[in-house]
């Protein structure tokens, strides 16, 4: 959608005149800062003296555009922060990452006035002890010096790329492999029964090369299923490690969540501290020895951040990372391989016009776009869509022999009673029930419902959730080959005041859909979360 505009490629010097590896170091983060102050100075008198910007509302206004956030992985926080990549980037030093306590970001006023008491060119040995004095590397001129109003250490940012999906989820994930073993997991994950939102590993989940962050998510949602009722070894109790996997892995899908509340950022606050106070069991287990790694210690900035700077989906690196691809390596592959510079900010010229001439061509075609509809949600979050057409007609004792539904014909004249005489009692029309002749046979079958569940939040760009649910016999393909039978369990909640009490919970009573009564209640299927 255009949300990000590249503004520089960044030189990845070799520096092979340099010996020493430490120079080459010092000289690199020299260089990208350099860069960096070049490609921002724009903002050095916008953001003091403002500019004038026009919104899209078509009113201009004065405006001061200042680095606000810096979205990037550990070792470029690092960088940016001049920090050592064992701290973190915004204060905490090493050796308490593992802490459940609260990091308070450096003080940058204090950090520019010790940057001001020796010139780095001039006096470059004292600057760089001084430097070390207060716990930063000793780079020439941190390109955030110059601009105005910018705290880096505030700037910094939740990575759920590299934090989560790559980081604490990989980490839980081998932590439960080394305790139960690779094969009792695996095996698990191979009989789980197969479900339209949840992949299934028929190889297991420990067979891959490499793990991608979308599949670590796929891993995510099955992963307590796997190890709930499995022992520990030296009959630990499991139940610090259910706690502390639980806590985790609602972290992980709170911190996702598209939009906020105090409720939900005091939720996130709570399962972190759930994972803190029983992660001593792996501890216990003699997986780890500690927990001093910054991956852990970041998730403690997720609230902050998101209080000062929106949802995560703001600042993940995931988009810039696919954005590497568009903007670097297709316009990379696009030149002759010679002095290829020129060649790719040509081509991403001429890529930018011909977007920017594409919208123009639309809005005159289509006109001026509506204004987005601001409506409140609907309590029709659900959809039911069913085949036009039955796969089969049958009699009700193939449907016994086929379906193994061995109860159909009593809850079908339940239902067919009910939905004749919805006032009738219950104790009487259960009296009905069998001298109730349905009257009509074969009857349609159909082996696939899907439901599509809008977003709750009535969001226009979120996709809705599909979910589908079979009843197939076993049958034969054309080809010959045998398809097995598949028969998904459904739970229905039939109360009409259902959903989540104050714990989250889901009130009411579940039935499942062979018992009578329950088909004859659609609305109820209303309630997303009930399902
Ligand atoms: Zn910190």
């Amino acid at each position: 959608m255009h949300a990000q505009v590249l503004l520089a490629y960044l030189p990845v010097a070799r520096l092979e005149h340099m010996v020493s590896d430490s120079s080459k170091r010092r000289a690199s983060q020299n260089l990208f800062h350099a860069c960096m102050r070049r490609v921002l100075r724009p903002l050095e008198a916008a953001g003091a003296g403002g500019v004038e910007m026009k919104s899209g509302d078509g009113l201009v206004r004065r405006c001061h555009p200042i680095l606000a956030v810096y979205a990037g992985d550990h070792p470029e926080q690092c960088l940016v922060t001049c920090i050592k990549t064992t701290e973190c980037p915004k204060g905490a030093p090493s050796g308490s990452l593992g802490e459940n306590v609260p990091c308070h970001a450096r003080d940058i006023d204090d950090i520019l006035e010790a940057l001001e008491v020796y010139d780095p060119l001039e006096k470059p040995r004292e600057y760089a002890a001084w430097c070390n004095g207060i716990g930063i590397k000793p780079v020439l001129n941190p390109f955030w010096k110059f601009l105005p109003y910018a705290n880096i250490y505030q700037s910094i940012t939740p990575d759920v790329l590299h934090q989560l999906h790559q980081g604490m989820t990989k980490h839980l994930i081998s932590w439960l492999q080394s305790t139960f073993g690779t094969l009792e997991l695996d095996h698990r994950s191979r009989c789980l029964p197969l479900n339209h939102n949840v992949r299934h590993f028929s190889k297991g989940i420990s067979g891959f090369s490499r793990i991608s962050g979308k599949e670590h998510a796929e891993i995510c949602k099955i992963l307590l299923g796997l190890i709930i009722g499995l022992p520990l070894p030296d009959n630990h109790s499991s139940d610090k490690l259910l706690r502390a996997v639980r806590g985790m892995l609602d972290f992980l899908y709170l911190a996702q969540l598209p939009s906020h509340t105090d409720e939900t950022l005091n939720n996130m606050s709570t399962a972190l501290d759930a994972f803190h106070a029983n992660k001593s069991i792996f501890v216990e287990l003699k997986i780890r020895d500690d927990f001093n790694f910054p991956k852990l210690h970041s998730l403690l900035h997720y609230t902050s951040s998101i209080r000062l700077f929106g949802t995560t989906d703001n600042y993940n690196t995931e988009h810039s990372e696919r954005l590497h691809i568009d903007l670097a390596k297709d316009a990379y592959s696009a030149t002759n391989r010679k002095d290829e510079l020129p060649q790719m900010v040509a081509w991403l010229e001429r890529k930018e016009a011909i977007a920017h001439f594409d919208d123009l061509i639309r809005w005159r075609l289509g006109g001026r776009l509506p204004p987005p509809k601001n409506t409140p949600p609907s309590n029709r979050h659900t959809r039911i869509q069913i085949a036009r057409y039955p796969t089969a007609s049958m009699t009700f004792d193939n449907i016994c022999r086929d379906y193994g539904a061995s109860n159909f014909r009593a809850a079908l004249s339940n239902f067919l009673v009910h939905y004749v005489n919805p006032q009738e009692l219950p104790s009487e029309s259960q009296d009905a029930v069998p001298r109730f002749n349905p009257g009509f046979t074969p009857l349609p079958v159909f082996q696939k419902v899907k439901i599509r569940i809008k977003d709750p939040q009535g969001r226009p760009e979120a996709d809705d959730t599909l979910d589908v649910v079979h009843a197939r016999r076993q049958s034969k393909a054309r080809s010959g080959r045998k398809l097995s039978a598949r028969f998904d369990t459904v739970l229905v909640n039939t109360s009409p005041d259902s959903g989540p009490d104050e714990r989250g919970s889901i009130q009411g009573e579940p039935r499942t859909l062979g018992e009578p009564r329950t088909l004859g209640e659609p609305r109820t299927l209303g309630e997303p979360r009930t399902l």
